[in-house]
């Protein structure tokens, strides 16, 4: 353990089970002496969401769908009366009909791809102007975003277009909220098997393809999603800001498929 984070409060959002992203990061703050408070989404996730919440002494658990604007809201003001002023927000959230995760991203919906927007997009945005308010000495934003923004990967169709949506809204908000010291970052994770990650099509092949294909010749754990959100929402990342930090084992800078990588 270490002190980078002593003093400084945050709001983790999208946390669903122990297998989440959002718990990776959660346990690397927590360790780093962050308080942590955390939201999550409906009455069915609690009883597994508030033991792990306990568990790194959290005390502020709260019911928020991003969707619904006074759900977000009330969020906020929960926070404002409990803490008054916010150093930090990690948002792990997306979301898309699990039948558009598979076949042609030009079959999308019309219904689907707004809700995929609003939910893995426009939320973050929102989070940020509320979190904002609250940052009175600055702060730190970050947001998870995916490969699939960036070139097409398999299956991955309106989630990729509102991942790339979301790497551009970062870099608005970054400039945006820069002259009030507050940062706004997102980490660019590989592939790892959580519940949003099972909705899409042949994820198990995707995640044996990058295991074979990466630099490193392995896929990436939470763990190490949790160290890189310490950089950057600790004092260790106070020059970096409109950021997409891959935590990937090197996938996106592979041009072509290994020579000694066996066929899969
Ligand atoms: P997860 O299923 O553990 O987390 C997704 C979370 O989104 C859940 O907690 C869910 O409750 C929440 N959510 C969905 N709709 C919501 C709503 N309307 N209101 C509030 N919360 C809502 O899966 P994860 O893989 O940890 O996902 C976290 C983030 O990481 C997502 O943005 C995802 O796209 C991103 N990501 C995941 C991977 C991967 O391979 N798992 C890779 C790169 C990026």
């Amino acid at each position: 353990s270490n002190n980078l984070m002593a003093g400084k409060r945050g709001l983790i959002m999208g946390l669903a089970n122990d297998k989440s992203i959002a718990w990776g990061i959660a346990k690397a703050l927590a360790d780093a002496g962050a308080e942590l408070a955390f939201s999550y989404q409906g009455d069915a996730l609690k009883k597994r969401v508030a033991p792990l919440a306990e568990q790194l002494g959290s005390d502020i658990l709260v019911d928020c769908d991003v969707a619904d604007e006074a759900s977000v809201d009330a969020l906020f003001d929960t926070l404002k009366a409990k803490w008054g002023k916010l150093d930090f927000v990690v948002h792990a959230i997306g979301f898309s009909d699990k039948n558009e995760l598979r076949g042609r991203y030009v079959d999308t919906s019309r219904n689907n791809f707004t809700m995929t927007m609003d939910i893995s997009v426009y939320s973050f945005t929102a989070v940020c102007a509320r979190a904002a308010a609250m940052m009175t000495e600055g702060g730190s934003l970050l947001t998870l975003t995916y490969y699939g923004a960036e070139q097409v990967m398999p299956h991955y169709n309106v989630m990729g277009v509102a991942k790339a949506a979301l790497e551009a809204s970062v870099k608005y908000i970054a400039e945006d909220l820069g002259k009030d010291g507050i940062r706004c970052n997102a980490i660019s994770a590989g592939p790892i098997k959580t519940l949003a990650a099972s909705g899409i099509g042949d994820f198990r092949y995707i995640m044996k393809w990058n295991e074979l294909n990466s630099p490193l010749r392995r896929n990436v754990t939470q763990e190490e999603v949790g160290k890189a959100a310490l950089y950057l929402l600790s004092d260790l990342g106070s020059g970096t800001t409109g950021e997409t930090l891959h935590v990937d084992a090197g996938y996106h800078v592979v041009g072509m498929k290994a020579v000694d990588a066996p066929d899969i």
